[in-house]
């Protein structure tokens, strides 16, 4: 029996959609692809930032860059300079839409609006069975971007739960030339809370109430903090909120979720895209889509996300715990990395770039003893590699 597909892709969010537009424009010998998507339509429902270590292909559909951000605490703040290595903003809507164009362009990569995937796909005689909405439909290959549940407490080591609202005041209230990565004027002892403001102009900014924790919270557990903030950081001008976003990312996943069977495979946020120390992601869903969109080319299946070198994940999760168990020096800690180490250093580790000189440098900044304690707490060993096998 002629299957429907030969990769059915399930979710075409950021890493569906990046796997196709790259499969798209290779030749059709790739086989032919099939992206299912339950959303009938895509929206400005979030922007993706990152430190533009090195030329990218979504160059044009950067909306702002930036060659400043600061970290500040109730006792100290820390300007850096990042003129080099901008902190950049892409938007999502030009994104899915430059996805949608070249997707519709291709003979051999298709993407289906509206489509849900209802029951957990079966192998039948070789081939993969995809129960959906709109019918039972055939793979030999499927690459799942879904999250595999909703997040549960201990499928990560802490939660990064954010709230955001961009929004338009009356007067000038922002420095659109800084962003602020973490504000923690309004620092709690019980979890990490911050502020992160994306300048738009003197008017305009997206504010961001974001809390690393031990679990998931909801809009509703940030709205009063959220408040507060677009107050304080708005000057207190009258403001229009223009839209809202949210997000619950795994920082350091516990949970491993097995592939059921050979020719099936796992990417996306709950499945290794995350970064443990900050839950960023798109970057490394790029990185991944190009491996993937190559492995594809050479007749291989689509991989998983690469785990970690070692010494990130050991650093990572250190880092993580540390967080979690002192919750009131995390201020600190940011301040220090940010402040007594070369900066360049720092995003360089942040964004998957970093060197061993990078990883010494910057541990040098740390306070020693509250690090060596988390360590004899017996979290020495490394945590094992998220890749699935088939
Ligand atoms: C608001 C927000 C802001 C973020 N900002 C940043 C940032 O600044 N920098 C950064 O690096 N990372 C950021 N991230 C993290 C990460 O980059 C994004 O979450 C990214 O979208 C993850 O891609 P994904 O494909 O794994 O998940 P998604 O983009 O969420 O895609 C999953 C897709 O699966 C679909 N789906 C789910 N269930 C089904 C089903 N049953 N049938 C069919 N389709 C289904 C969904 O509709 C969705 O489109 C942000 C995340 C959020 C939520």
């Amino acid at each position: 029996m002629r299957p429907d597909a030969d990769l059915l892709v399930l979710g075409g969010g950021c890493a569906g959609l990046s796997l196709g537009m790259r499969l798209a424009e290779q030749a059709p010998a790739a086989g032919r692809t099939m992206i299912l998507e339950a959303r009938t339509g895509y929206t400005q429902d979030r922007t993706w930032c990152f430190w533009r270590l090195a030329p990218h292909r979504f160059e044009r559909l950067v909306a702002r860059s930036w060659p400043a951000v600061a970290i500040r605490s109730k006792q100290r703040s820390v300007k850096v300079d990042c003129r080099l290595t901008p902190y950049q903003m892409l938007e999502a809507s030009p994104f899915y839409a430059e996805a949608q164009r070249s997707i519709d362009r291709s003979q051999h990569v298709q993407l289906v609006l509206g489509t849900d995937v209802r029951a957990a796909p079966r192998q039948v005689a070789g081939l993969w069975q995809v129960e959906t909405d709109a019918g039972l439909l055939t793979a030999r290959h499927i690459l799942d971007t879904r999250p595999p549940r909703p997040p549960r407490t201990s499928d990560a080591t802490l939660w990064q739960s954010f709230f955001g609202q961009e929004i338009e005041c009356a007067a000038p209230a922002f420095d659109p030339e800084t962003v602020g990565l973490m504000d923690f004027a309004e620092a709690r002892t019980d979890d990490v809370l911050f502020h992160y403001v994306l300048p738009l102009s003197p008017c305009r900014a997206l504010i961001e109430t974001t809390v690393f924790g031990p679990r998931p919270l909801a809009v509703a557990d940030l709205a009063a903090a959220q408040a507060a903030a677009t107050e304080r950081l708005g000057r207190g001008n009258a403001f229009r909120v223009l839209r809202a976003e949210d997000g619950v990312l795994p920082m350091g996943m516990t949970a491993c979720f097995p592939t059921p069977g050979p020719g099936y495979s796992r990417a996306g946020l709950m499945s290794g895209a995350a970064r443990p120390s900050t839950g960023y992601a798109f970057q490394r869903i790029q990185r991944w889509a190009e491996e993937a969109a190559a492995s594809i080319r050479q007749g291989g299946p689509p991989p998983g996300h690469e785990p970690d070198p070692a010494l990130r994940r050991a650093m990572d999760r250190l880092f993580l715990r540390v967080v979690r168990d002192h919750a009131d020096r995390a201020p600190d800690l940011f301040i220090r990395m940010f402040g007594n180490a070369d900066p360049a250093r720092v995003i360089r580790f942040l964004s998957d770039r970093g060197t061993v000189a990078d990883c010494a440098v910057i541990g040098s900044t740390l306070p020693l003893q509250l690090f060596l304690g988390e360590m004899l707490k017996g979290m020495v060993a490394l945590p094992k590699p998220l890749r699935e096998t088939a």
